[in-house]
């Protein structure tokens, strides 16, 4: 075995009511001067009093720089010397722009089970055409997750979102990247997550189920910020970065598809997916565990157009990177006639 294992330096502060100590995570920082950045729900979540100087709520998916720009202009008005984010990875991915464009320490709120907080990873749209770069100051210095911020997480964006986080375990088992932590972090992040999805579809404010759930997003998270990420990914980025579908959601639907299109070329992994979801087969288990969660699964449904098919299979494949299986337009093609139709993989 060989590897190459790579931590985040992120503190993590976890529990329910945590936003109470956001305020002395910032003195902690040696900062006084807030600007939060939020999700509109969460405008009034921060517990920070008269330390909050400004605040931002037009956050929007997949990070447009036009926003950010304007953001950039509340920012510098207020001389805010401390950036928190709270909300969504929408609202972590302003965050982390205006962090990486100013130099100013972020404390990361997530309030969803996306994972950006952990990442040192930046994605922003300019002109429909998304980039991604990677760069260890984008990474928020103290990330506060706060169990009880997770209770209204509406139930659909709780099912597709706890799914976006499974994706990146997934993944990671697979990356080759993996090592005997992320392997860890990735089976126990799935079982996490795949167990409290069910419990929180039964009862939303069931808050040992968000707990599991947050911990498993979490858990989840690191494997993304450490482990590169394969064909999975780069095609929800090319359907949400370029064609406009809401992230979670395409994760949701495409995952299946994805583990399926890789299983024969990565049976060690699938093995641990399977364990980890009590389940014999990996790919159909998924398909099967979000179809009973009530979750998204056809991309027709999503609002992707037949005719759109040859072009993000085409965007998914323009570059090379690494995944367990060749991946060429063709291929790729016929997985995406299988999503877009929504059918349970063979
Ligand atoms: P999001 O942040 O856009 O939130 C989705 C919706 O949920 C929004 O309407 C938001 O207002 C609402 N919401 C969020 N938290 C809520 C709560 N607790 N209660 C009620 N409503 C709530 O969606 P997301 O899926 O969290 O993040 C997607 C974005 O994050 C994409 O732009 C994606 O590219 C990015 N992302 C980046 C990384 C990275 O490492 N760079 C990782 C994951 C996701």
């Amino acid at each position: 075995m060989s590897f190459v294992y790579t931590a985040g330096a992120a503190r993590v502060v976890f529990g329910s009511g945590t936003r109470q100590q956001l305020a002395d995570e910032v003195r902690r920082l040696g900062r006084s001067r807030v600007m939060v950045v939020a999700t509109p729900s969460m405008r009034d979540a921060a517990a920070l009093g008269a330390m909050q100087v400004a605040r931002f709520d037009g956050v929007a998916m997949h990070t447009p720089v036009a926003v950010t720009h304007d953001a950039l202009g509340v920012l510098r008005a207020s001389a805010a010397d401390c950036i928190v984010s709270i909300g969504g990875g929408s609202a972590t991915g302003l965050g982390k722009a205006l962090a990486v464009r100013t130099g100013l320490p972020h404390i990361a709120v997530p309030t969803t089970y996306a994972g950006s907080e952990v990442t040192p990873v930046l994605g922003e749209t300019d002109g429909g055409e998304k980039t991604t770069r990677s760069d260890p100051r984008i990474q928020p210095a103290t990330v506060v997750y706060d169990v009880e911020l997770t209770a209204g997480l509406p139930v659909a964006l709780s099912v597709t979102s706890g799914v976006n986080a499974i994706a990146h375990a997934v993944e990671a088992l697979y990356s080759p990247d993996a090592n005997p932590v992320t392997d860890d972090l990735a089976a126990q992040a799935i079982r996490r997550l795949a167990g409290a999805l069910p419990r929180i579809v039964a009862d939303p404010a069931d808050l040992a189920a968000r707990t599991d759930a947050l911990t498993g997003a979490w858990l989840a998270g690191i494997c993304l910020g450490t482990a590169g990420m394969g064909l999975h990914h780069k095609l929800c980025h090319a359907l949400g970065g370029s064609f406009g579908l809401p992230h979670a959601e395409v994760h949701t639907v495409v995952l299946p598809h994805a583990m399926a299109f890789n299983a024969a070329a990565s049976p060690g992994a699938m093995r641990r997916v399977a364990d980890a979801l009590g389940a014999r087969d990996a790919p159909t288990a998924m398909f099967d565990l979000i179809a009973r969660l009530g979750g998204p699964v056809s991309l027709r449904d999503l609002g992707l157009a037949a005719a759109d098919i040859p072009a993000v299979a085409r965007a998914a494949t323009s570059r090379q990177y690494p995944n367990p299986r060749p991946v060429t337009a063709p291929d790729v093609e016929t997985l995406l006639r299988a999503a877009f139709t929504g059918e349970r993989p063979a």
